[in-house]
Order: C-alpha cells, then structure tokens, then sequence
C-alpha cells in the first residue's frame, strides 16, 4: 500500500530527516585516517540522542548500531567495531532517524584524507547520479523516469548498479512502499503524485553489479571487490517540485 503524506506529516519527516543531516555533517567532520568505525557509530547515537530522536536502524532485524558503515568494496550494512579508517578509504555512512513516529533516512560516502582519482570519480558520479534522480522526482512523472535517470548518469560513466538493493518509501515505517529501483525504463511505472515521500539511494559499483552478503549476515560487498558507493537522500514530490528533506539549508 502506498500512503500519501499531508503537508503536516512532511513537516514532521522534514524533522527526522534534519536530525539525520546535522549528524552526518559532524560525522563528517569527524572522519580522518586512524578514527575508528565504532567511534562514528557512538558519536551518531549520542548526536541523536541529543537532538530528541532515536536510531532507527538499532534493533532492526536485530542490528545492534545506530549506523551501518560501509568501507570500499562494502557496498552497504557494514557494521561499526575496531576498524581503523585509513588515507585513501573512502567510507559510506548511512543513518535512519525516528522521531514523533516518523522516519528520517540518508546517506554519503566520503572520501578519507586524499583518494585515488578513480575513487574521486566515483564520488561525484554517486552524487550526480542521485540528484538526476531526485530531479524526475516530481508530478506527472513516472517511478522509472527515477531509476533511468539514475542508471543513465552511472552507465554513462563506465560504473555499474546495484540490482539487489533498491529505494523505498518512507514515513510512519522506516521501509514503505513502492520499491524504487535504479534502473529501469522511462516513462514506466507507477505514477509519481504530490505527497509521495521515497528515500531515493544509488548503490554504485567500480566493476560488477554482483554482490555478496559476509558470514556475519548483514556486509554486503561487491562481488569482485572493487569499489563501490552509495548516496542517499528522502525526498517529498511536491507540486513545486522535488524537495530534499534531509539536507541542510546552507
Ligand atoms: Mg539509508
Ligand atoms: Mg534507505
């Protein structure tokens, strides 16, 4: 089922959705060779703590962090411990937010001290991915004018998709309908209305789309261990327009 958000219900995703913004630009901050993934991952649930919301990813399906942090080859649900993040790294941080009953999701992958000029390229094409498809993020469209938008900028590239993992809506459940692909055919799909909220996430790979989930159940890595990238933002489809809710106004 596909809920449709009022005005009133955005404003209170825009709410978790800032909480999850304002941790990550100091996790941000935080991030140099020799920090620890489980220090970020301490420093997130005291962060949010603070601001009046909850970690949202803490007890789901029994993972035990506010985070899931994912180093090069991971392409998403790595879990903080003792790992050191070295120069070169690059390192996605993904953080979900609950607060007054509504759910906040986003995601960045940043570089660590200076990286590979085939890592930076990676970066800005995750980015660049994701904002073509928050662009057909908007009334009239349909849901695969998204993915296309998305899997065109990373296939333009030379980068590969993810397949295993897709977007979703987000509100009252951390994971709602409809599952947002990034890839896929314009012009199909269902039909993107005012009120519609999605968490729209590019999974973006060096070499194969493949993946593989690790014996501890939840790190899932690239197939060939090549690099891979992952952004993410939720976004409301407003009549005006795709509008951001879990980025800071600068
Ligand atoms: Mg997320
Ligand atoms: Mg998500």
């Amino acid at each position: 089922m596909i809920v449709l958000k009022s005005r009133d219900e955005i404003e209170k995703l825009r709410r978790s959705n800032r909480i999850v913004a304002e941790v990550m630009m100091l996790l941000r901050e935080r991030i140099r060779p020799g920090v620890t993934t489980g220090e970020l991952d301490e420093l997130a649930e005291r962060e949010i703590q603070v601001r009046g919301g909850s970690p949202a990813f803490k007890g789901y399906r029994g993972f035990r962090h506010a985070l899931c942090i994912s180093v090069n080859e991971v392409v998403v649900h790595g879990i903080p411990g003792d790992r050191k993040l070295c120069e070169g790294d690059i390192v996605g941080i993904d953080c979900g937010v609950v607060a007054d009953g509504f759910y906040g999701d986003h995601a960045w992958t940043f570089p660590v001290g200076k990286v590979s000029a085939e890592a930076q390229r990676m970066l800005d094409i995750g980015e660049a991915a994701l904002m073509a498809g928050i662009a057909e993020a908007r009334p009239i469209n349909r849901l695969h004018d998204i993915s296309a938008a998305v899997q065109g900028v990373t296939e333009g590239a030379g980068f590969s998709i993810v397949r295993d993992y897709v977007g979703h809506g987000i509100g009252r459940s951390l994971h709602e309908e409809p599952q947002v692909p990034n890839f896929g055919t314009a012009g199909t799909g269902m039909r993107l209305r005012s009120g519609l909220v999605l968490a729209l996430e590019p999974m973006i790979n060096q070499g194969t789309w493949e993946t593989e989930v690790l014996d501890d159940g939840w790190t899932v890595v690239t197939k060939d261990r090549k690099l891979s990238v992952h952004f993410e933002h939720s976004v409301a489809i407003t009549d005006d327009g795709p509008d951001i809710l879990s980025r800071l106004d600068e």
